[in-house]
């Protein structure tokens, strides 16, 4: 399961797909599910479904299969281009990373432009730009020729798509967040494929979590599920600059989220549904997995919204432990992933036409 896991995210790290561009990512998955016998479709804002009939209460599974970057705002008449940023793009991380435009023409790569270290001030040399102050050079000697290349007003940037393998079972790259996830969906609907019982399920690969936070909302309300799982990263805090903010270790096991807020101009978060905490926690025991518990705040997912639908949707966000949060190398575990994927699976199975979700 681990080397196919790994299979599915690497690929998926390496294609471009900016919040409201994720086609490509969204053909490789649709891809990948009919291999496995499973068939699925799209909505209209482009949220990919695959549907399991069952009894019971509805369970929708979801993860996001877009990634922050940029927008190309202007083309400066040397060639240099202008950028927009979209999502929770880290300006502290972003000098000299290299960087892909994906144009209609074809992905063209640049470099994110840095000052020459020799010409840099001791001013300069603690300063952070902005994203809009920030220019990318594709070689491309002047407006003319970045245009004719295929780079216009509205083309998507992402980081480049890179996966390295580190020490042990850990992986380095690109958009782990939330590719990490689409893989465990997607080996979750290969188990799926093959069940004989258990409660209806959809899978849902979703559209622009980093860009608004809204496109799983739109599948929830075609699917009305009682049940939402997301999955996302859990931030990790075995690192020595994360210490006091939790007790998540990458490596660790699956995690669950007990609270998340995020008061900047969002006002959301989740409190999951007692039930669905029972459920984890019990499945968890259950399998002999080591579950590890998060509460934070700062951090937000789509699950925030989907909750909200209907009457009330009974919600939990699920994840993997990451370091490096949007980055252009996030860092993960394969055996964290491999735990999610069997919890998952077990999780589901004790969904049954009983299961509980009243607040008498
Ligand atoms: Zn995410």
């Amino acid at each position: 399961m681990k080397s196919r896991i790994k299979l599915d995210l690497t690929e998926l790290m390496r294609i471009p797909g900016l919040s409201g561009h994720e086609d490509r990512v969204r053909r490789a998955i649709a891809t990948k599910l009919s291999a496995a016998g499973v068939e699925s479709r799209s909505d209209r804002l482009g949220n990919l479904i695959a549907s399991f009939p069952g009894t019971g209460p509805s369970v929708m599974l979801f993860a996001h299969m877009d990634q922050l970057g940029f927008v190309v705002r202007k083309i400066d008449e040397d060639g240099g281009i202008r950028v927009e940023r979209l999502g929770g793009v880290p300006e502290r991380a972003l000098a000299s990373q290299s960087v892909t435009l994906a144009t209609a023409k074809g992905d063209i790569p640049g470099v994110i432009a840095n000052k020459s270290h020799h010409a840099t001030t001791p001013d300069e040399k603690y300063t952070v730009f902005k994203a809009p102050e920030l220019r990318i050079d594709t070689g491309h000697k002047s407006k003319t020729e970045a245009e004719r290349a295929g780079i216009r007003i509205g083309t998507p940037v992402t980081y480049h798509g890179a996966a390295y393998d580190l020490a042990g079972d850990r992986i380095a790259g690109t958009a782990i967040d939330d590719r990490a996830a689409c893989a465990v969906l997607i080996e979750v609907a290969r188990a799926l494929a093959s069940r004989r019982h258990g409660p209806p399920v959809h899978l849902v690969f979703s559209v622009q979590e980093e860009f608004n936070l809204r496109g799983a909302v739109v599948a929830a309300q075609t699917l009305q599920p009682d049940i939402a799982i997301q999955f996302d990263l859990m931030l990790a805090t075995d690192t020595p600059d994360m210490a006091d903010r939790g007790d998540m270790a990458l490596g660790g096991g699956p995690g669950m989220s007990l609270y998340s807020f995020h008061g900047r101009g969002t006002l959301n978060g989740v409190i999951p549904h007692p039930a669905m905490v029972r459920l984890v926690e019990e499945t968890a025991a259950q399998e002999g997995i080591d579950l590890q518990r998060s509460a934070q705040t700062g951090i937000l997912t789509d699950l925030s919204y989907v909750q909200l639908v209907g009457e009330g949707v009974a919600s939990i966000d699920l994840g993997f432990p990451m370091r490096y949060s949007h980055s252009s190398l996030e860092v993960c575990d394969l055996g964290d992933l491999e735990a999610l994927t069997q919890i998952l699976i077990a999780a589901l199975a004790r969904i049954g036409p009983d299961f509980d979700l009243s607040r008498d």
